[in-house]
């Protein structure tokens, strides 16, 4: 099957593609030579993580020396905990310590992870340099690899420290996905669904049509996907590149409650993805409350979540913990919870929930969980 190209044109930045298709790996090397900065470098640090390096990383070299680069490469602890300051560090100083110039290019080998904090050190280094994402998972793929987010955590919080930076190529080979474990897998759909529900009817419907191909991996359904959702961040961040202008915040559909979920269960003791899920779950049915949102769009997406793989769960806190978790979140503003609802499938609003509204809200889903 043939990749597919989606170009990516954000208003003041340099357009670059997204490849996405099964052999696009074994292209890196002629298409980060082709892009702007690709064609005058010499060298290419590829960072990867524990995982992705043994599966990955020697076919990703093999690709860039068949260009001619120099190839370095560096490989960190797989997980979150790699998204530090300290690694960061790490870097800078390796990259310093092979005389990487400012022409050279940083290739993103692997998941979210990796693809958030080479894009930092890349776009710092040396004031930055050329990054070129390789997402490994599909999460990656369809979410983070796409919209120049970069960043790393604190010990007070995820994501405090980055910088928006765009890519300047981004290669989604989805053969790559062919070692990814089902609770990955799982990440990956869940936000492809909440970009169905905010994007549009037809990419909704379709994939309502498909998900039982998609979590099933048919090949052709999930590069569809994989295209679909890049189209639909594409024009998000173009329209707001750097989350300014209220437009972005429709990426956060479902995490109001997932971060809340994340950080009561316990970082990691349910995936990202089922975290999500279960507050598209939750939103959908505070929109029925409050926007008159149809129930039949509260029930068709219950039906896509269980269909991908994405179940319900059975966990709950109190509504005491589940608001201060939320009041705390950083995108609460005043300390006032916002949700992204939607009034029917491709169509959203930002909204403010009081206090109340939330507690009778959170009470029901507790009591549904017992
Ligand atoms: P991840 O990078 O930790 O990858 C998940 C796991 O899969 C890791 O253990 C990794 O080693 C492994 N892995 C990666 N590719 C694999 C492959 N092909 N086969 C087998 N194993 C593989 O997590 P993620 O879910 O990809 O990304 C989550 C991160 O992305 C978070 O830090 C989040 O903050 C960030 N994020 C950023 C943006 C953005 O816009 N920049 C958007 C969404 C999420
Ligand atoms: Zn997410």
């Amino acid at each position: 099957m043939p990749t597919t190209k989606v170009v990516v044109n954000i208003p003041g930045e340099s357009a670059y593609d997204v490849r996405v298709g099964a052999g696009a790996l074994d292209r890196l090397g002629q298409h980060v030579r082709a892009t702007a900065a690709g064609g005058k470098a010499d060298r290419v640090l590829v960072i990867t993580d524990s995982n992705v390096a043994p599966l990955y990383l020697a076919q990703a070299k093999r690709s860039l020396a068949a260009e001619g680069y120099r190839v370095s490469d560096i490989t960190i602890p797989a997980g979150e905990d790699s998204k530090s300051i300290a690694v960061a560090g790490e870097i800078w100083e390796a990259m310093a310590a092979c005389s990487l110039g400012r022409d050279c290019v940083v290739v993103a080998l692997g998941g979210g992870v990796v693809g958030d904090i080479a894009g930092f050190v890349g776009s710092t280094y040396m004031r930055g340099v050329s990054v070129v994402q390789v997402p490994t998972t599909l999460l990656a793929m369809v979410d983070s690899s796409v919209g120049g987010k970069t960043g790393v955590n604190l010990s007070a919080g995820k994501n405090l420290v980055g910088t928006f930076n765009q890519p300047t190529y981004v290669c989604a080979d989805i053969n790559a996905l062919s070692t990814l474990n089902e609770r990955e897998w799982a990440c990956g759909c869940a936000e492809i669904a909440k970009a169905s529900v905010i994007d549009s009817d037809d990419f909704f419907f379709w994939l309502l049509d498909h998900a039982n191909q998609l979590a099933a991996r048919d090949e052709g359904v999930v590069q569809e996907a994989i295209v679909r959702s890049v189209v639909f961040k594409a024009d998000v961040v173009a329209q707001d590149q750097t989350e300014s202008r209220g437009v972005r915040e429709c990426l956060n559909y479902g995490h109001t409650l997932a971060h809340a979920i994340e950080k009561l269960s316990g970082y990691g003791t349910y995936s990202h993805g089922a975290a999500v899920a279960e507050g598209m779950r939750f939103a959908a049915r505070l929109a029925a409350d409050l926007l008159g949102t149809p129930e039949e769009l509260v029930e068709t997406q219950d039906e896509l979540l269980d269909a991908l793989g994405l179940p319900a769960l059975s966990w709950s806190a109190s509504p005491a913990d589940m608001l201060d978790a939320m009041k705390r979140d950083k995108k609460a503003r005043g300390g006032q919870v916002r949700f992204v609802l939607p009034r029917d499938v491709g169509n959203w609003e930002l909204v403010e929930v009081s206090d109340d509204i939330l507690r009778a809200h959170l009470q029901q889903w507790t009591a549904s969980k017992a």
